[in-house]
């Protein structure tokens, strides 16, 4: 019984949680009627107990007159404060703890989930699911010539179209320097390459705008499917491995996964100096 009403009286006088300023004023107002009521109730009752036991040293009226007019004030005024001060107190905390999660998970520079965050998300990812490791081509020569900052305009601004065309369907983030990773979920393998190449073709055409200037850049895409029974470790090995071969055969091209075999067996034989590369890069040996 004394745990049910320790449990109720915990219930009633617990801050909980709070999204605003503004429930942080109503609720230390519901809570200090609340108190005054207690405070009022117990009062009175300690009267009434003190004059049937005739220990009352004064009038019994007079006193209900006073516990009335007093209790009601003082009761109501302390426990706002009192409960105004701390829950102003938990909530800054929960605001800052919430922006410190975001941050946590945020990459700075581009806004997008940084790589923690993506391994995360793509734990609730379901299927159909392909993951695109997408890289910036010959991205040092832009820090080199046009300054880091435009290599950071460079990193923003395909952060912003790779948000824009996946529209909140699929999960994007930085992994790395001039690195994106992008889970693309609910398309089919045909549907995924069309969505990526439609990325490649609009990132080489449009130049990005750098300082008073303007730079043209690409980018090079390996894609995986992320099949039933396959680790989130094997598939992004795949996808490396298929953005190292678009890296090896030229650049500003995506290459799938299930592609790599097929270069293998065309190049196997080639005796074209590109093919010698690719089959060094590869690891391919005749
Ligand atoms: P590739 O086509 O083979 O990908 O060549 P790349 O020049 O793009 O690749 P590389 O790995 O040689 O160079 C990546 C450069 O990106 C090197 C590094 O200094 C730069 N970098 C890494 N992080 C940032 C960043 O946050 N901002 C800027 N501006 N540069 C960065
Ligand atoms: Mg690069
Ligand atoms: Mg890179």
């Amino acid at each position: 019984m004394s745990e049910r009403v320790k449990s109720w009286v915990n219930r009633q006088l617990s801050l909980g949680e709070f999204s605003s300023r503004a429930q942080v004023v109503r609720r230390s107002a519901a809570m200090a009627l609340r108190i005054t009521v207690l405070a009022y109730g117990l009062n009175v009752s300690a009267h009434l107990f003190l004059y049937a036991a005739g220990l009352l040293p004064y009038d019994l009226f007079d006193a209900l007159v006073i516990a009335t007019v007093l209790t009601p004030f003082v009761a109501l005024t302390v426990a706002f404060i009192a409960y105004y001060v701390v829950g102003l107190a938990v909530y800054e905390l929960s605001v800052s703890h919430a922006e410190f999660e975001r941050l946590s998970k945020t990459d700075s520079l581009s806004g997008l989930l940084n790589r923690r965050a993506f391994l995360k998300a793509c734990e609730t990812a379901v299927s159909p699911v392909a993951l695109v490791i997408l890289d910036v081509d010959r991205f040092k020569s832009i820090n080199d010539s046009l300054g880091h900052a435009a290599g950071d305009d460079v990193i923003v601004a395909i952060a912003a179209q790779l948000e824009g065309r996946s529209g909140g369907g699929h999960i994007v983030s930085r992994i790395g320097g001039e690195e994106f990773a992008v889970l693309v979920c609910g398309l089919s393998s045909e549907e995924t390459m069309r969505f990526v190449e439609a990325l490649r073709q609009a990132v080489r055409d449009r130049p990005i705008a750098v300082g008073e200037g303007s730079v043209s850049v690409t980018i090079s895409a390996g894609i995986a499917d992320w099949l039933p029974g396959r680790s989130f470790d094997e598939v992004f090995s795949h996808a490396d491995r298929a953005l190292y071969l678009a890296k090896v055969a030229g650049r500003d091209r995506i290459v799938h996964e299930r592609e790599i075999a097929n270069v293998g067996r065309v190049i196997r034989f080639n005796t074209d100096p590109i093919a010698e590369t690719i089959r060094n890069a590869m690891g391919i040996h005749g």
